[in-house]
């Protein structure tokens, strides 16, 4: 497999044996691969071998080649972001280690529980790249402070100098999955920001974290009882900054893992009856409130008990996620896709594409569910399918759909792998 840019982990301890069990849990944790080595020389080498193919370092800080701490220079000086791994930790140790760039945290390796915190910390500095986080402080040198930290750790930064800058960047960037805000701004200050925000942004899709220093107790109070989900109190000690800004991250993905997982199908990823209705019931009435396109189409595919009876359930399983992947592939994003039963698909086209092209939108998907080849030991499958669609929009999508239905009967009866509209 061809690993995209900075896929890697880079692991260099001596001591073979830990070096072994941390690349295991490192790999099954994170799923990335781990490239390690035992000297500083060796670690030279695999970094001017694969120049930017790193995103994060794992370190010892002695090794024989390197009895003090050399390896860290070396590696953040290819920009590495960096994790320590040590036999011993004083207050001297710590401040030093943390004074280095691109230091992430560091780890006591006597420790064994520690071994499943850094695979589970890299595989949060491995997803981190897809997060954006809004700063929101008048204190550009804080805000510097901040990007620092984060980047390291490859969040996405984007900056704003007050409260109303903030609100404006949030209605710009749906993406933003964090806001980490001061309290005292010019022009709107972070207590209303964090009411303002939370009239648009819910707590489980925008994480807030307040900031200010605790010169007056009740900020904080301020802040959680406007929306905040955390308060940090200026100054922080590092470790707590980042521990915090995971905690946040971690709680906002369950979260939002939990709600997808009750909408979506297992097998195929695909949404689930439920939500086709949820949510195409909606689209289905502002489609008719503003007469615009809208087509419902079904999507069956033929003689699939035979899939199954000649070749398995696995690999009947296999020929439907295939089939959802090439539906989702052929579809629009703006349309609307969902498993609606065992080997049967619904489609709810938008706009233009529903009305004139509807016929052409449905040879497409036909054609490209007829090119499917399945591996099936050294055969390859293929299969076709059936659909059935109408722009009819009657009094309900459950009538739609019941319409469909019937026009893909038709199908079937008519001979199968082909497309009917009522
Ligand atoms: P037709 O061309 O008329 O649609 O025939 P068909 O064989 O495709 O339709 P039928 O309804 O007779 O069979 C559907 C089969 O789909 C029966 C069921 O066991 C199978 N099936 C339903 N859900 C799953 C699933 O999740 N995995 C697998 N492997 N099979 C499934
Ligand atoms: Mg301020
Ligand atoms: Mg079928």
């Amino acid at each position: 497999m061809i690993q995209p840019p900075n896929a890697k982990a880079l692991l260099i301890e001596d001591s073979r044996s830990l070096r072994q069990y941390l690349a295991d849990a490192i790999h099954n944790a994170a799923d990335v691969t781990v490239a390690s080595a035992g000297s500083l020389a060796e670690a030279r080498q695999l970094i001017d071998a694969g120049p930017g193919e790193f995103f994060v370092g794992i370190l010892d800080l002695n090794l024989p080649d390197a009895p003090d701490g050399e390896i860290v220079d070396l590696v953040a000086q290819a920009e590495i972001p960096i994790i320590i791994l040590t036999g011993h930790l004083d207050e001297g140790l710590r401040e030093r280690i943390l004074a280095k760039p691109n230091v992430i945290d560091y780890v006591l390796k006597t420790n064994v529980s520690e071994i499943s915190y850094v695979a589970n910390l890299i595989k949060r500095i491995h997803r981190n790249h897809q997060i954006k986080v809004l700063i929101v402080d008048d204190s550009s040198s804080f805000r510097v402070y901040l990007r620092q930290l984060l980047s390291t750790h490859r969040y996405q930064t984007i900056e704003a100098r007050n409260g109303e800058e903030a609100l404006q960047l949030l209605h710009e960037h749906h993406d933003i999955r964090l806001m980490l805000t001061d309290f005292h701004m010019p022009k709107m200050d972070g207590q209303t920001l964090i009411q303002q925000a939370r009239r648009h942004f819910d707590r489980n899709q925008l994480g807030i974290i307040g900031l200010s220093d605790q010169s007056t107790p009740i900020t904080s109070v301020k802040l959680l009882k406007a929306g905040a989900n955390d308060f940090i109190p200026k100054p922080f000690l590092i470790e707590e900054f980042y521990c915090r800004i995971t905690q946040n991250i971690e709680t906002l993905e369950f979260i939002h893992f939990m709600r997808d997982s009750a909408v979506r199908d297992f097998l195929t990823q695909l949404y689930n009856r439920r939500y086709l209705f949820d949510v195409g019931t909606k689209a289905y009435e502002q489609a008719k409130q503003q007469d615009l396109g809208f087509a419902t189409v079904m999507i069956d595919i033929d003689h699939f008990k035979q899939v199954n009876d000649n070749h398995g359930h696995f690999v009947g399983d296999r020929v439907l996620q295939r089939v959802a992947g090439a539906l989702q592939q052929s579809m629009h994003p703006d349309d609307l896709l969902a498993r609606y039963g065992g080997e049967e698909f619904c489609l709810l086209i938008h706009g233009e594409r529903a009305c004139r092209r509807l016929a052409d939108e449905l040879e497409r998907i036909r054609c490209a569910i007829a090119a499917l080849e399945v591996a099936n030991g050294a055969d390859q499958l293929r299969i076709t399918a059936s659909l059935g669609a109408t722009r009819n929009r009657t009094h309900s999508l459950a009538a739609m759909i019941d319409i469909a239905d019937a026009a893909l009967y038709l199908a079937k009866t008519q001979g199968r792998n082909q497309a009917q509209i009522s």
